[in-house]
């Protein structure tokens, strides 16, 4: 009982997102009355792998990256889950990003457990002969924990199709057989699924509609923030603006846009490049800090992590807030926001529609029959209404807010696995 007395320390605010996904997942374990041996198994992954990955950069010197692969559990299937390429990438955000994996993969009943991985390193200063060769550096690194049935990855933050596709050439190259299975979000031509790219915005646009008509709010003239402009802040804003919303802020890295009458998201979207930036065209932008404190009715953060803290979340105008990015709310933000009845749609279920089509992705691998956007847009409809009624009926049912019991939602599975299995 130690390790979970010392994560649920009331000081939150300043924990890792590895400590504040233990803290949920233990208290989601009590709500549930499982033993302390299931957070024990669950707090972290059951493997890690650290790699070094030498390579030859254009201009002749050898750069030495470091990568990640955690496979959090895999006691209902294999593990599944992003490589994200980033200068910020830890070992504890891989490990905690692999913990959501598996709580999403059980919000949407998937047979996966969750897998994550990163690499260290900076993709908008290299160039793509640099990125192709760390892409396969780390394929190589990683080979023999990953597979079609063991750790199956697809793309995350600043990673994409083109980077899947080189991925996928090189596991297909080492077992000596074309393994589309071994990995998703690859490109339609290589066996990528219809509607993967908007997957993870359309399963977030669900989860808006379902909580505005809990909410009582028309989408037709809502106002909606986003936070974020890449793959899912993009796809996501176009998909609302269509749906007749007003998307009255979007931001990027750089900086954000405002306009009370709502933005031209079109336009937008043709300017914006490949890292979701479009704020630079602009003078007269206001931060990300002043975004999420607007007027509107719905915020969807779909950026980075810790953008709602105890320092804004008493500033939040919107009455809901749909995580569209892994973590960006605090658990004390959390707290406030729903003493002030701001209905949260938590993470790993606002987000789960990409490790949906993923898994459909795969399926289609597998059975070498491929089905129309229509049929994969039919099939994760479905899907996700179900997953949100399930979690928002135990939030009402079990007075608890949509975080937890998503989590609750999230570990069940897990755990009777487990169980079943005699791990404990
Ligand atoms: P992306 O790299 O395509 O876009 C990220 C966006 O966030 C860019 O517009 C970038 O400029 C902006 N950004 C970066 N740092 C910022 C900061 N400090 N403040 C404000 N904006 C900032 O990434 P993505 O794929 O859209 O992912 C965004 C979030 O959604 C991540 O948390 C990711 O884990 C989560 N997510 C994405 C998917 C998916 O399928 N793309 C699936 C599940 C979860």
């Amino acid at each position: 009982m130690g390790e979970k007395e010392k994560v649920t320390s009331p000081n939150s605010e300043n924990m890792d997102v590895l400590s504040s996904t233990q803290t949920v997942i233990g208290n989601a374990l009590e709500k549930l009355g499982y033993p302390n041996e299931v957070y024990e198994l669950m707090k972290e992954p059951l493997r890690m792998m650290t790699v070094r990955i030498p390579i030859k950069m254009d201009d002749g010197s050898t750069k030495i990256f470091t990568g990640y692969r955690a496979q959090h559990n895999d006691s209902v299937g294999p593990t599944k889950g992003g490589v994200r390429f980033h200068p910020n990438v830890t070992e504890k955000e891989v490990k905690a990003l692999s913990i959501w994996m598996s709580l999403k993969a059980g919000i949407v009943d998937l047979p996966y457990g969750g897998g994550k991985g990163g690499i260290v390193c900076d993709p908008r200063e290299m160039s793509f002969a640099e990125l192709e060769r760390l892409s396969r550096g780390y394929v190589r690194a990683i080979s023999q924990i990953v597979g079609p049935t063991k750790d199956i990855p697809a793309p995350d933050v600043f990673t994409n199709s083109q980077i899947m596709a080189w991925m996928f050439d090189e596991y297909s190259r080492i077992r000596e057989f074309d393994s589309p299975g071994f990995i998703t979000g690859k490109p339609i031509v290589l066996g990528g699924s219809h509607g993967r790219e908007s997957a993870t915005a359309k399963g977030v646009t669900i989860c808006i509609r379902e909580a505005a008509k809990k909410k009582g709010i028309d989408i037709n003239g809502a106002r909606v923030v986003v936070q974020g402009f890449g793959n899912a802040g993009s796809f996501l804003a176009k998909f609302m603006h269509d749906a007749g919303a007003k998307v009255v802020g979007i931001s990027d890295a750089y900086g954000a846009l405002h306009d009370p009458e709502g933005l031209d998201i079109d336009y937008l979207l043709d300017r914006r490049d490949s890292f979701g930036t479009v704020t630079k065209l602009f003078k007269n932008t206001i931060t990300n800090k002043e975004l999420l404190e607007l007027d509107c009715d719905i915020i969807v953060p779909a950026a980075i992590e810790n953008q709602i803290t105890k320092e804004n979340a008493h500033n939040i105008k919107a009455s809901i807030v749909v995580e569209a990015a892994n973590g960006p709310t605090t658990l004390e933000a959390t707290s406030i926001l729903t003493e002030r009845d701001i209905l949260i749609v938590p993470d790993v279920l606002a987000s789960a529609g990409g490790v949906t089509v993923s898994y459909f992705e795969w399926v289609q691998n597998n059975q070498g029959y491929y089905w129309t956007e229509e049929e994969v847009e039919q099939k994760l409809e479905k899907v996700m209404v179900n997953a949100f009624e399930n979690i928002y009926n135990l939030s009402k049912s079990r007075r608890v807010n949509m975080r937890l019991a998503a989590y609750m939602i999230g570990v069940r599975k897990m755990a009777e696995a487990s169980r079943f299995r005699g791990w404990i």
